[in-house]
């Protein structure tokens, strides 16, 4: 990998703390996680106690107060490394992010020391049974009454839900308005009326829980509604560029680990009595993805500078989503191919690699909706 620019010398430490804890907590227990379909609690109080938790949030509410690059860097060994269970991202660039940009004061005091801790764990609910990409058309609603909101309906798909103690939820408090009676609200766990249905089964991203939840008069103080209300649609778009750089550094962090493994395996392997990497149809292969990779991290680095500086415009984003996890569909397959019989295997970590990345064309919007936004700002131009 060529030499980046993007970090200083405490990111880099910073990154070291990161590795070491993953290493030592993560790695070794990943296989149990991914049996088990989640990640328990106590790795996330061990996460928060390491400071691998919302490393953004601001000293005032409990957090180190770092720049965005630190949390990048979390995302960055998690895919380097191959963590895929516990959702990070979910609680700190998303979750995390909410609560700090649109939350009341009392509110804010109250949740965010104990999300840096890993005490409490965030989600970001707006997936409906009916309704994914048409976030408009979310039938969850939120009803004032005297100083709280009542919220009723069903969501799906919703990653940390079996976990979480704080859930960013989406709801409409005037439907009549389409994208413009959108609000959202803090729904905490342990609320009356608050229910968890199953985890889901899923082809990949195994050590993640992944569940279905219900609201059934759910009564939530109005000090937990984030901003103002009917701005929520609003408040999702400025939000949504912090998602999607996550995905794209998982995306790109994840396809130099594949590329790494199947330099590593195919230097062992041998058939027709050389190995495997010998042939000219793996050199070739693993050199377009080697010249890819070098053009996703300048790319990548670029956006995480951007976003650093407040200018990462959500078309950019979008792009760079979109870009990023198709290129990661397009390794994980690639490299999959050139392990052979063993990559298909669960035993070797291309094969769940190959399984987890598939769902980064779908979440955070698809890779359709990327090239919906990415369109209208050409339109735009
Ligand atoms: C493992 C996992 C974790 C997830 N985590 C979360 C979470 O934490 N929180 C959350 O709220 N959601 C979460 N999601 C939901 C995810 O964001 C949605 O699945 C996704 O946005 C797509 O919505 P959908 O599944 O309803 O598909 P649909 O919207 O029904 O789309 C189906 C197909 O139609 C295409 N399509 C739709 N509209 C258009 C259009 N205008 N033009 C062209 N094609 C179009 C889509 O691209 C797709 O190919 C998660 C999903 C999974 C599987």
């Amino acid at each position: 990998m060529l030499k980046r620019n993007v970090y200083g010398e405490d990111h880099e430490l910073y990154r070291s703390t990161v590795r070491r804890f993953l290493e030592k907590e993560a790695v070794p227990y990943h296989d149990a996680w991914e049996e088990d379909g989640i990640t328990p609690k106590d790795f996330w109080l061990k996460a928060g106690a390491q400071g691998l938790l919302c490393p953004q949030i601001p000293e005032a509410y409990g957090g180190p107060g770092g720049d965005y690059k630190y949390l990048a860097i979390v995302n960055e060994e998690a895919g380097l490394l191959g963590i895929s269970a516990a959702n990070f991202q979910v609680h700190s660039d998303i979750a995390a992010a909410y609560v700090l940009h649109f939350g009341t004061e009392p509110v804010k005091q109250r949740l965010l020391p104990k999300m840096v801790a890993g005490e409490a764990i965030g989600a970001i609910v707006m997936t409906e049974p009916n309704t994914g990409s048409d976030l408009q058309a979310v039938r969850t609603t939120a009803v004032r009454d005297g100083d709280h909101y009542v919220l009723n309906g069903a969501k799906t798909f919703i990653s940390n839900g079996i976990n979480a103690d704080v859930l960013i939820t989406v709801a409409k408090t005037d439907p009549a308005q389409g994208s413009r009676g959108i609000s959202l609200f803090i729904v905490e766990g342990g609320m009356a009326g608050f229910e968890r249905g199953k985890r889901l089964k899923k082809l990949g991203m195994k050590g993640q829980d992944t569940a279905e939840l219900f609201f059934n008069d759910v009564r939530v103080p109005a000090e937990n509604l984030l901003g103002e209300e009917n701005k929520g649609f609003a408040y999702l778009m400025e939000e949504l560029p912090q998602e999607r750089l996550a995905i794209a550094i998982i995306a790109v962090a994840a396809s130099q680990r594949a590329f790494d493994l199947t330099i590593a395996y195919t230097r062992e392997r041998k058939a027709f009595k050389q190995r495997i990497l010998d042939f000219q149809n793996t050199r070739f292969k693993l050199a377009e993805i080697k010249a890819e990779l070098a053009a996703a991290w300048a790319y990548l680095d670029q956006c995480i500078v951007a976003h650093a500086a407040g200018e990462l415009e959500v078309h950019d984003a979008a792009a760079l989503k979109l870009w990023t996890t198709e290129l990661q569909g397009r390794v994980m397959d690639e490299c999959l191919q050139l392990f052979g019989g063993y990559g298909y295997m669960s035993e070797y970590p291309i094969s769940r690699m190959y399984a987890d990345a598939r769902i980064q064309r779908i979440y955070g919007g698809t890779s359709e909706i990327m090239k919906e936004i990415i369109a209208r700002s050409i339109d735009k131009q």
